[in-house]
């Protein structure tokens, strides 16, 4: 059986929050009242995951500090999240692919057939995100969220509408009261729609809230059904100012990128982005892994529609830079530059970078199609390619601020291993061995005899402008078997680079948060 505190261990414990005294006297006033929505949401979301979780969950809470609490805090029950959900406490059930969102017994298969026969309506209902499936008289049945969890739900609207009411008062918190209020009613009725939409809209808020069934993870049985979620954000005025300089800026941006053989870029550009740091989440938000940036809603037709926002979670990505990214920084590079401004700058230009170049070939085809599996490798390594570039071509103009090559340079590298200790296997993976391996190849990093890296920055400008052109161009032009060959060419592993990455398994994996509301 695995040993609870040795995967406990390999996380850092940080504490998260923000200074509250700025924000204005209504969102304050408000604050309780979100946490509160929150708490009757996480115990929701533990309900979600099995029946008799909310009992054992709150026995262990009720119970002795130790490993065994921390661990219920972090994974949000007895099995380990990382490790495909096996159970890590001695008597503890085997987690079910389904959760508690299906009955217990049935399998993927008799789902499937039990779809196949149903009629159109039973089966669009039975397949719904929003709906807990049922065996009654021995029929599958969907129940929706809002009437499963009606009791939860009402708890929490009261709560929501209560803070609605707390900031109603104060003019800076206008939209956010309308926003409170229309979710509470949102979630009680079952309709997300509306609410998701205006908070899409929602701009110039001190808090951003976000809570609802979202992401379909937790259900492995058929990826159908939705998690509950919640998260309590201060919004960063400060770097929203800077954002919209980069908005303003993007015209000169775009400008930084080739579009090769006709291609042309994509048409809206800029998805807004928001900055914020978490004061408090709840349910699937709080369940392991922490995430430092997300994109919400996922509703098809509001993003269609009405869009969507991008959300940074700034307090959330410096923590991880300074447990993870500076360490592994100076384990690789033997000492190191890397500062968390610059990597924020990188993680930011990097999201701005996919709204840039090329988004369709000279004949209109779209470069997700053109590219099939080589696409996400390559877009990615163009997103980190474009956000380098931009730092070093544009640094001081259109919002972008100023940097010495060195502290990009080590702040990249920084960034670079951090995510490639996860594994090389992925898209993910495959892109950040095309960058590595490209700037090793042209001079800009080097292996010294103690198998450290050497960072030469004054090459990087030229190296990462030529990686730029080189992806546009695949993206542009080059056929699926020459995007295979071109990822191939560059996405090799060598015994230096194993060793390096074995080297960093001291340094903690990731954070797990203590929160300070
Ligand atoms: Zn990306």
């Amino acid at each position: 059986m695995q040993d609870p505190a040795e995967i406990l261990s390999r996380f850092a414990l940080v504490e998260l929050g923000a200074d509250l005294e700025s924000l204005p006297p209504g969102a304050r006033a408000a604050l309780p009242q979100l946490k509160a929505a929150l708490d009757v949401l996480h115990g929701l979301y533990i309900r979600q995951l099995d029946e008799a979780l909310p009992a054992d969950y709150a026995r262990v809470m009720a119970g002795p500090a130790g490993t065994e609490r921390d661990f219920y805090e972090f994974f949000l029950g007895p099995w380990n999240g990382l490790d495909g959900d096996v159970p890590v406490f001695a008597g503890a059930r085997p987690r079910r692919p389904g959760a508690a969102l299906y009955p217990a017994d049935l399998s993927a298969s008799a789902l499937e057939a039990a779809l196949a026969a149903a009629s159109p309506a039973e089966r669009e209902a039975l397949e719904d995100h929003y709906t807990v499936v049922e065996r009654r008289e021995g029929k599958l049945h969907a129940v929706p969220y809002h009437v499963k969890y009606r009791e939860e739900l009402e708890a929490l609207a009261l709560h929501l509408r209560a803070a609605a009411s707390a900031a109603a008062g104060d003019p800076a918190c206008a939209g956010l009261a309308a926003y409170l209020e229309e979710r509470a009613a949102t979630l009680v009725s079952g309709d997300y729609r509306s609410a998701d939409a205006t908070w899409v809209r929602l701009r110039d808020t001190p808090l951003e809230f976000v809570i609802g069934p979202y992401e379909v993870y937790m259900d492995g049985l058929a990826g159908l059904k939705a998690a509950y979620e919640g998260m309590l954000f201060k919004v960063d005025s400060k770097a929203g100012a800077d954002l919209r300089a980069v908005e303003e800026g993007l015209v000169e941006l775009a400008a930084a990128f080739p579009l090769p053989l006709g291609s042309k870029p994509a048409l809206g550009g800029l998805a807004p982005i928001v900055v914020v740091d978490l004061l408090y989440s709840a349910g699937e938000a709080r369940q392991g892994v922490m995430a430092a940036a997300f994109n919400l809603p996922n509703d098809p037709w509001v993003r269609g529609n009405v869009g969507w926002k991008q959300v940074m979670i700034r307090n959330v990505m410096e923590a991880k830079f300074n447990m993870v990214g500076k360490p592994v920084a100076w384990e690789v590079l033997g000492k190191s530059q890397a500062s968390f401004r610059a990597f924020f700058s990188f993680v930011l230009l990097h999201e701005v970078s996919h709204g840039l170049g090329p988004a369709f070939r000279a004949d209109g085809t779209d470069l997700s199609r053109a590219l099939g599996s080589f696409y996400t490798p390559v877009e990615e390594a163009k997103a980190d390619t474009g956000a380098l570039h931009l730092m070093l071509a544009k640094g001081g103009r259109a919002g972008i601020p100023a940097f010495g090559e060195a502290e990009i340079l080590d702040s990249f590298v920084a960034g670079l291993f951090r995510s490639m200790r996860f594994g090389l296997g992925e898209a993910h993976g495959a892109a950040n061995l095309i960058e590595f391996n490209w700037y090793l190849e042209h001079g800009v990093l080097s292996w010294d005899k103690s198998g450290h890296l050497r960072s030469n920055p004054t090459g990087l400008a030229a190296a990462a402008a030529g990686l730029l052109e080189e992806l546009c161009r695949v993206e542009a032009g080059a056929t699926t078997p020459e995007a295979e060959a071109f990822v191939r060419r560059w996405k090799n592993v060598s015994p230096e680079l194993e060793a390096a990455i074995d080297r960093l398994s001291s340094i903690p994996t990731d954070i797990r948060p203590r929160f300070r509301l």
